[in-house]
């Protein structure tokens, strides 16, 4: 409809008749100390537990006790010099931090702002911290693989989509690894993954940064850093925000998300940190007596969601660091009752050459085969029930001096198996050389061979299929199994390489 410039003006007239001069009541408390990152507000008595506090210059807080008269607040952001007679204002919302397509590539600190230098993210949505978890109705079993590309974890120690696995070690022992090369094996499957780094030195995450941007997987990734120098507030907060941002994929999208928590033993210690700076009593170990719901509430948000629901899934790999293997404490024990099944690394398999050094014996995932291939499920009871033969006959011939024929030949064929089953970091391997390499391990045809030249043998006999018979390799891809007729075609395409390989050394 068209106006004219008077009944414009008339209508504008009557709208300023009738304004009501309004004053928004907001309140406004006072900082009456501030020291360590955290601060007690006085004035504001209708805070909530877990609401986001403003302060001048946009910093922000979070409620973490409310006391007589006296709130306590965790001060967020790299700057904590929020000082004393400062105002602080009540925001009515619960932490929340920005989600969406626009993160992917980025690096993040724990309230969503980009550290990375590559200037601002354009964000139109934000998720609450926290959040209500799926119920059982709203999920579905575990029964989808996803796969790390490693050898001995998707053949022995499979994980789902949904699941909780947790990846425990002492330092430098390869954790880190395994979960960035799990990353890396997620490209062309359409899983999302966010990286979680906490308590570490900023120049490891330069490293982690490095690996994945090199090996194309940065473009489906999301680091979220809350470094050693970090308050222990944004340590604290790291997990629950990267959490935050992957149930946006999987509630919103119905994308099936990875995230890894790298470490929950660094997270611990923040919230220790807090809590004794808050003068909350502490209990075992120091820990305050809620860790353990911190970190259920935390691992609880992985889910596989139900048809009704759109589906869509998050599957975490928390990281827990154990001093001299020592697997008893506190906070090992809490996490490893949490998530679903743990890979234990250890430090004398690293140091024997072991990589990955996983203990397969003592590693277990409590969904197993139903989140495998049917090709590697078959394959992987075999390996399981041959590496524990070896382990016992290892263990029980360690200081006999004379061994009969057929125990060390059953000693060589563990040891080929054992052989197999490392594996360099950064290349993860497909599912269909996989089984390849586990019947490889498995099936005797190895026998003759020295222990030593296994892994070029190995070598050569993908190479080989990867150049001259794709049709096996896609035939065991597309159809998951591993039949006899793939079995008739591929035991001849070793042999040639054994002939060759023997002559060769000959
Ligand atoms: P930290 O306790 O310091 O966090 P970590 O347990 O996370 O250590 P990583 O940093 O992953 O261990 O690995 C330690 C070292 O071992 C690194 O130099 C890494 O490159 C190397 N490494 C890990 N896995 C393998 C592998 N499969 N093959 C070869 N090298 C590996
Ligand atoms: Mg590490």
């Amino acid at each position: 409809m068209d106006l004219n410039i008077q009944e414009i003006s008339q209508i504008i007239k009557s709208r300023l008749d009738n304004y009501e001069f309004k004053v928004d009541s907001d309140e406004v408390g006072l900082v009456l100390e501030s020291a360590d990152a955290i601060a007690r507000i006085g004035g504001l008595p209708n805070a909530m537990i877990g609401e986001m506090i403003e302060f001048p210059d946009r910093k922000y807080g979070i409620v973490f006790n409310l006391e007589h008269d006296e709130l306590v607040v965790i001060i967020l952001g790299k700057k904590t010099d929020v000082k004393a007679g400062t105002w602080a204002k009540c925001t009515g919302r619960i932490m929340e931090v920005p989600v969406g397509d626009a993160l992917l590539g980025r690096v993040v600190n724990a309230i969503g702002e980009p550290i990375d230098g590559r200037g601002p993210v354009t964000i139109t949505k934000h998720r609450p911290v926290e959040a209500k978890v799926p119920g059982v109705i709203d999920r579905l079993p575990v029964d989808q693989p996803l796969q790390t590309g490693y050898k001995v974890v998707d053949g022995l120690i499979p994980i789902g989509r949904g699941q909780r696995e947790l990846i425990i070690g002492d330092r430098q022992t390869g954790k880190t690894t395994l979960a960035i090369d799990t990353i890396i094996n997620q490209k062309h499957t359409g899983v999302i993954c966010i990286y979680v780094a906490i308590g570490k030195k900023s120049s490891s995450i330069v490293e982690v940064q490095d690996i994945l941007t090199r090996n194309g997987a940065m473009d489906y990734t999301i680091i979220v850093d809350a470094s050693a120098d970090d308050p222990a507030s944004m340590q604290f907060l790291a997990p629950f925000s990267g959490t935050a941002m992957a149930e946006e994929f999987m509630n919103e999208q119905h994308k099936d998300v990875l995230i890894i928590y790298d470490d929950l033993t660094k997270h611990a210690n923040a919230y220790r940190m807090i809590s004794l700076l808050l003068k909350r009593p502490p209990g075992r170990e120091a820990y305050p007596g809620d860790v353990f719901y911190l970190h259920s509430r935390l691992l609880e948000r992985s889910a596989r969601l139900s048809q009704e629901l759109g589906g869509g899934s998050i599957t975490s790999l928390p990281i827990i660091e154990t001093q001299k293997g020592d697997i008893s404490t506190y906070v090992p024990t809490n996490v490893i009752s949490i998530t679903d099944g743990q890979i234990f690394l250890q430090s004398d398999l690293f140091n024997a050459g072991f990589k990955p050094a996983i203990n397969a014996g003592i590693s277990v995932s409590r969904v197993g085969g139903k989140a495998q291939i049917e090709a590697i499920r078959k394959l992987s009871g075999k390996l399981r029930l041959q590496l524990a033969r070896f382990k016992e006959k290892e263990s029980f011939t360690a200081f006999a001096s004379e061994l009969d024929e057929e125990t060390q030949k059953e000693l060589k064929r563990g040891r080929i198996l054992v052989e197999i089953l490392k594996q360099d970091k950064h290349i993860p391997m497909p599912v269909e050389e996989q089984v390849v390499s586990v019947y490889l391990a498995v099936s005797d045809i190895l026998e003759d061979m020295d222990v030593a030249s296994v892994r070029e043998i190995e070598s050569k006999v993908l190479t080989k299929l990867r150049a001259d018979h794709k049709e096996l390799l896609a035939a065991i891809k597309d159809s998951q199994k591993f039949s006899k007729e793939s079995e008739e075609q591929l035991v001849p395409v070793i042999k040639a390489i054994l002939t060759q390989y023997s002559t060769q050394k000959g």
